[in-house]
């Protein structure tokens, strides 16, 4: 049996193949939507994670078994149901999944949990110093990284009829994929992936390393749901990009530094789990912050995207009307609700998650705390974006505003709601407090 979670693909499914491999028994092939994880995602990533099932499901011809409630019960009920001697999976790091993959594996009894792969190029907590401690610097552990290398992407295709029809299962509890909430401005499935992943390598690769910094421009990849729920594994991408042609290319080279950043994020996770929600270096827990009602007046101002500071606003406003954000607003959005606003970055990487297609724990937590200075090797906290030196430098053209906030001189767009250079001493005043 093969239990899918962030790993919505057929191909190049490593569980699948294991799954497959070495014997001719059938395979049943499952997901099971946990009420636990329903409720904290937001609308749009259960959007993308259903069209996500659904588009496995028409690729195994309606064969797709979908329960619904909590996995340590549904599990092992679908592997009786089916006899099965194994439930394969893709391992998950994160601190909920390691948790709940625990209390399956226990529930389980005889039948053995085989995890075969992860959603990273390479799984957190391979790759270490000398003396096997974990990094807390990006620049050496990339480094390790890529000496550690990766397989190359791997057939995993199926014969049709060694696929179980759960249909004929009359007990196994299957539910209907639930319609997507809402429509998405990224369309979800393996195909849509692999799509985007060509039109990108063949107009954009090349010019990245300067063009993943032009918000207006929108020429990074948009890979980052595809990646979130496996529609696509990265492996693919690095096979693409180490590919003789663009191998030196710096695009190619910038590229796989920011696939670098995405593993280094969740191995932060694997061995510092609090920095979930807490400060990574606790050194900055005593920080004097704003959290009282006229804060959350300034943070629904920062959410609105109503700042008065036009480069904030675009961002804000592109993440509410379309569940993405380009990299370079992302960071400066998350500096502004910090050290503008002396608001928790918490709060903010909660307001993210809920919007982004592509929110994804280890990526967001740790880009905020990045921001707050407050993560592994952050900007430190001395570092205060100045939103209106960013516009100017990254979107000087104001296109990017333009496309987002339209006229700033017109009647209605609010007046600055701070003054950033106050701001900037009352950050560092607090800071140094501690
Ligand atoms: P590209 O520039 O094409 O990058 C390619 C891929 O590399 C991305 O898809 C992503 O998987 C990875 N990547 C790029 N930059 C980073 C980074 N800084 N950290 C980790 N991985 C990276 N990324 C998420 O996937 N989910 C999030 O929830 C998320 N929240 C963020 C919050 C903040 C405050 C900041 C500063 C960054 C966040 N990022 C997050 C990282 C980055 O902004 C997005 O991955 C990127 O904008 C996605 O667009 P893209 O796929 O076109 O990126």
């Amino acid at each position: 049996m093969v239990w899918l979670r962030r790993d919505l693909r057929l191909s190049d499914l490593p569980p699948l193949a294991a799954a497959a491999s070495g014997t001719d028994s059938s395979v049943l092939v499952c997901f099971v939507v946990d009420p636990r994880l329903e409720k904290s995602s937001g609308e749009r990533r259960l959007a993308f994670l259903f069209d996500s099932l659904r588009d496995i499901d028409d690729k195994l011809h309606g064969k797709l078994l979908v329960a619904r409630g909590r996995p340590e019960d549904e599990i092992p009920r679908l592997a009786r149901a089916v006899d099965a001697e194994r439930v394969h999976i893709s391992e998950d790091f994160a601190p909920f999944g390691r948790r709940r993959d625990e209390a399956v594996a226990a529930a389980l009894g005889d039948i053995e949990l085989e995890a075969t792969g992860s959603p990273y190029l390479v799984s957190p907590g391979r790759v270490t110093k000398d003396d096997g401690s974990p990094y807390k610097v990006f620049t050496p552990y990339s480094k390790r990284w890529r000496d550690h290398g990766w397989r190359a992407p791997a057939d995993s295709s199926v014969p049709a009829k060694r696929i179980i029809d759960p249909s004929d299962l009359t007990k196994a509890g299957r539910i209907e994929i639930p319609p997507a909430p809402t429509t998405l401005s990224i369309p979800a499935g393996e195909d849509a992936a692999l799509a985007r992943w060509a039109e990108f390598v063949d107009a954009d690769l090349a010019d990245y390393d300067s063009g993943r910094n032009d918000p207006a421009g929108d020429s990074t990849s948009r890979m980052s749901a595809y990646l979130k729920y496996g529609n696509i594994h990265p492996r693919t991408l690095a096979a693409d990009l180490g590919r003789s042609a663009s191998r030196s290319s710096t695009g190619a080279q910038a590229y796989l530094r920011e696939l670098a950043f995405r593993d280094f994020y969740a191995d932060v996770l694997y061995h510092w789990p609090h920095s979930l929600w807490h400060n990574w270096n606790r050194q900055f827990d005593g920080i004097d912050l704003d959290t009282d009602k006229k804060a959350h007046e300034r943070f629904d101002a920062w959410k609105a995207g109503r700042t008065g500071f036009p480069l904030v606003d675009a961002g804000m406003r592109q993440l509410a009307e379309t569940g993405y954000m380009h990299n370079r607003v992302r960071m400066v959005t998350a500096s502004f609700l910090v050290k503008d606003l002396h608001l928790p970055w918490w709060w903010g990487a909660e307001w993210f998650l809920e919007q982004l297609i592509d929110g994804d724990m280890a990526s967001n937590n740790h880009g905020w705390q990045w921001a707050a200075g407050t993560g592994t090797d952050a900007a430190p906290y001395f570092r205060v974006f100045n939103p209106e030196a960013q516009a100017k430098k990254f979107d000087p053209d104001g296109e990017y505003i333009r496309r987002w906030v339209g006229d700033t001189d017109a009647d209605d767009y609010p007046e600055p709601m701070v003054d950033h250079k106050a701001e900037r001493e009352e950050a560092l005043r607090r800071f140094g407090q501690i």
